[in-house]
């Protein structure tokens, strides 16, 4: 099993790599995951601005070696855009933060702390927010942190042990050569009526329901399951828990979408599931050995987090300027036409 000791912008990196830009050293195809990992190194201090040029077939072009590490948001980024998961993945700095990732932000950091350190005043968190709807917006984030907290006591309540935030754990996937790290919100050791089972949840303050929701906490119940999470082997049950409906409104109470793992062996839909995540994971590698990741436009662009650095909708931008511009200069006002208003003004 991995041991993780240091967290670097939620992804720790193996011992095991060398500092981004230099040469990576990769553990052969073989190894077990019965191997510890000294003490991370961290593959950058800071973020940093970068403006990048595309590439004429529409991709961007890979800084330095790969580290082979691979969390759910990077999955998940690379089949949204090739291009947005590059820009994270080497530490590009993200420019001004969506609304709802503001609000996902404040809420997953003030729950994780105990209740008597949280934050009075959740303005604070919000500097991204228009100023005009910041009050709003802090008082759906205290809602959403009463109910989520709501929802941890009663896990709480039913758990031998429970862990908020719990420390990344890491798993090296021999079939693709990288390592997989997994970090849910909440993991306990709990128990029903049929006996005791780890619990993983992952909390969601957005409204939509999406099928990468499930993938997500399937990986982290299969990271948990190879590496033993908690020293537990039994059944896993993860559960996405939503704190909004489709509209958007605060629920009374969370909607849970609960599944199981068993310790024992995986059913043909997980193995399915194991087999996508394992063929997104090839294809990272395929970007990474060409050098190239494509920048995939669509409405996923509006909260992308690298939409105003991003070259192919920073040009997206432009042309519209100057269509618009163009389309002013085609329908002149007519010269009169602001005399007249102002005499009418008059
Ligand atoms: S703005 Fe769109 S095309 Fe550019 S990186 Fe983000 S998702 Fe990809």
């Amino acid at each position: 099993m991995f041991i993780e000791t240091e967290t670097n912008w939620g992804r720790p990196v193996a011992a095991s790599v060398t500092h981004a830009g230099n040469a990576t050293e990769v553990k052969p195809a073989n190894e077990t995951t019965a191997m510890t990992v000294q003490k991370p190194a961290k593959q950058f201090k800071r973020r940093v601005a970068r403006l990048r040029e595309m590439n004429e077939n529409g991709t961007i072009s890979v800084l330095g070696p790969w580290n082979r590490t691979v969390s759910v948001s990077d999955i998940h980024r690379f089949m949204e855009c090739q291009g947005a998961y590059l820009m994270w993945a080497e530490g590009d700095k993200p420019g001004e933060r969506t609304v709802g990732d503001a609000i996902g932000q404040a809420v997953h950091g003030e729950i994780a702390k105990p209740e008597q350190e949280r934050l009075v005043d959740v303005t604070k968190l919000l500097k991204s927010v228009p100023e005009a709807d910041r009050a709003k917006v802090a008082e759906q984030v205290k809602a959403l942190i009463v109910k989520a907290a709501k929802a941890q006591d009663e896990d709480s309540s039913k758990s031998e042990s429970m862990q908020k935030e719990p420390e990344p754990m890491v798993y090296f996937d021999s079939y693709t050569n990288t390592w997989w790290y997994a970090k849910p919100d909440v993991m306990a050791i709990s128990r029903d009526e049929r006996g005791r089972y780890l619990l993983i949840v992952d909390e969601k303050t957005t409204k939509g329901r999406r099928r990468h929701h499930v993938s997500a906490a399937f990986f982290f119940a299969f990271v948990a399951r190879e590496t033993k999470a908690l020293g537990f082997t039994g059944t896993i049950k993860t559960v996405v828990r939503y704190l909004r409906d489709f509209q958007g409104n605060i629920l009374d109470e969370p909607f849970e979408e609960p599944r199981f793992i068993s310790g024992r062996q995986l059913s043909d839909r997980q193995e399915q599931e194991l087999h996508g995540i394992q063929a997104t994971v090839r294809k990272m590698d395929e970007a990474w050995t060409r050098g190239e990741f494509e920048l995939k436009e669509g409405g996923h662009c509006r909260g992308c987090s690298f939409r105003f650095s991003c070259p192919k909708n920073r040009q997206w931008l432009e042309t519209r300027r100057l269509e618009q511009e163009a389309k002013a200069a085609e329908s002149p006002q007519p010269a009169n036409e602001a005399g007249i208003l102002n005499c009418e003004a008059a």
